[in-house]
């Protein structure tokens, strides 16, 4: 960055907590960035492998998974009717074709962490189980249903520190395999998950301090453990090549609904955003598959842009949205993260499209709204995408986008799709509180 950060010409309206779409100043061409990182096409099909591997042993030991027989995926949904409640709600058109890509609803975790955190697990499992002699990679991965596997696994530890959807994710995968399996906790993580956790035998390790203290007290709790493994949410590898396999899986969709994807008909996708593992790697993911075609857009709340920020500053690794006066207090406890992965950040800065930010109180009229008007039952955090293509046509700087990169055509040919991150396992009375919330402010303003 050759403009000190606190000079840069959007930094006062992140400070005043202004919902923003921002163009990522350093996006670059996708066919001279994807040569260049470490990681490709190859790494994704690995993962994807992996995936299948497994689904035979996924599907024994979550039921909930056999109508796609071992395989954790979502729908994607044609997401007209909400498109036009935003409309009219928000005043304004929304040209193009609208999709929720539903993670809410995906199987075992209820959130877009299924596809990395659970992923993550299983290379742990593999590798325990390959090292000692219980499987090699011709072989049924069934013998890991066996008792010797439980055994071997139950001496075998994971350890993650986290506010929520990772700890659950890891939490119920890792234990279910019989891992012991330990879930490190900040002090404002919601009792109901950590009641579910404890349910399924997790041990849930409770802290004081916030999420960066709880990942410090998870990494602590392994060191000098041979035979633990820590998962990182901050600096993750095999959580980013988990989320990236949903892009193969996307195409499919896209291909059955003949939904095409090219230079006249562009795709947006809408990601909410936290320390950026999940949108960083389906945008990985989805660049190697459509390229320039796609166009992939972060969305993080008003209280918390840590990847915006990281991008800012050329994820330097230093600065977190308190050094901006921010408080990451926000009710999308998902994406509510002070600082970047600068991993993930370093692989897909210069592929992300640009960032949009989002109200607490958009947050709660969204999870209202998408319950109205198609029954989708999301947490506050999962929404974060609706505000992507409102931002897009209703702001200056998003007309200014559409103005110098798209033409008419391609903006009435595009195709919108809004990742819906989580939801599903969100107890009922929750809900409620976040439906009454939404439906008080979509009421009266
Ligand atoms: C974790 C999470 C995200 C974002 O994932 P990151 O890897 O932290 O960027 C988005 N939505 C929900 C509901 C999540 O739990």
């Amino acid at each position: 960055m050759n403009i000190p950060f606190e000079d840069h010409p959007i930094i006062d309206r992140v400070k005043s907590r202004t919902p923003l779409f921002w163009e990522n100043t350093i996006k670059l061409n996708t066919s001279s960035v994807l040569p260049t990182l470490p990681l490709g096409i190859k790494d994704i099909e690995d993962a994807q492998n992996r995936l299948d591997r497994f689904a035979p042993v996924i599907r024994e030991l979550f039921p909930e998974t056999r109508p796609r027989n071992g395989i954790i995926e979502s729908d994607l949904i044609n997401a007209a009717p909400l498109a036009g409640d935003l409309a009219e709600y928000y005043n304004t058109p929304l040209p193009g074709r609208y999709f929720i890509k539903a993670d809410h609803a995906l199987p075992v975790a209820g959130s877009v962490k299924a596809r990395g955190g659970i992923y993550e697990v299983l290379c742990f499992a593999e590798e325990a189980a390959k090292k000692n002699g219980l499987i090699c990679e011709s072989d049924s991965y069934l013998a890991l249903l066996s008792p010797d596997a439980k055994k071997l696994f139950s001496v075998h530890t994971l350890s993650v520190g986290s506010t929520g959807n990772l700890g659950l994710s890891i939490g119920v995968t890792g234990a279910t395999f019989g891992f012991h399996t330990q879930v490190h906790m900040s002090a404002d993580a919601k009792p109901w998950k950590k009641k579910l956790l404890r349910s399924r035998g997790v041990e849930v390790i409770e802290h004081d301090g916030d999420y960066t203290a709880a990942v410090a007290a998870g990494r602590r709790a392994i060191e000098g453990n041979p035979r633990a493994h820590f998962v990182d949410d901050e600096d993750s590898k095999l959580l980013f090549l988990g989320y990236s396999v949903a892009a193969l899986r996307l195409k499919k969709q896209l291909d059955d609904e003949n939904i095409l994807v090219d230079d006249r008909h562009p795709l947006f996708l809408w990601l909410p955003c936290g320390v950026g593992g999940a949108p960083g790697g389906i945008t990985f993911g989805m660049k190697h598959l459509f390229g320039d075609a796609v166009r992939c857009f972060f969305s993080e709340p008003v209280d918390a842009p840590a990847f915006l920020i990281g991008i800012l500053t050329d994820f330097s690794g230093s600065v977190s949205v308190y050094d901006v006066g921010l408080t990451n207090d926000t009710i999308a406890d998902g994406l509510a993260v002070g600082a970047p992965s600068v991993l993930v950040g370093n692989l897909v800065k210069h592929l992300v499209s640009g960032c949009v930010t989002v109200s607490d109180d958009d947050l709660f009229r969204f999870t209202a709204l998408a319950h109205r008007s198609m029954a989708l039952k999301l947490e506050p955090s999962a929404t974060a995408g609706f505000i992507g293509p409102l931002s897009l046509f209703t702001t200056q700087e998003g007309r200014a986008y559409i103005e110098s990169n798209l033409d008419p055509a391609s903006v009435e040919g595009a195709t919108h799709i809004i990742w819906t991150t989580g939801g599903s396992l969100v107890p009922e009375k929750e809900f409620r509180e976040f439906l009454e919330t939404g439906n008080r402010l979509t009421n009266t303003s």
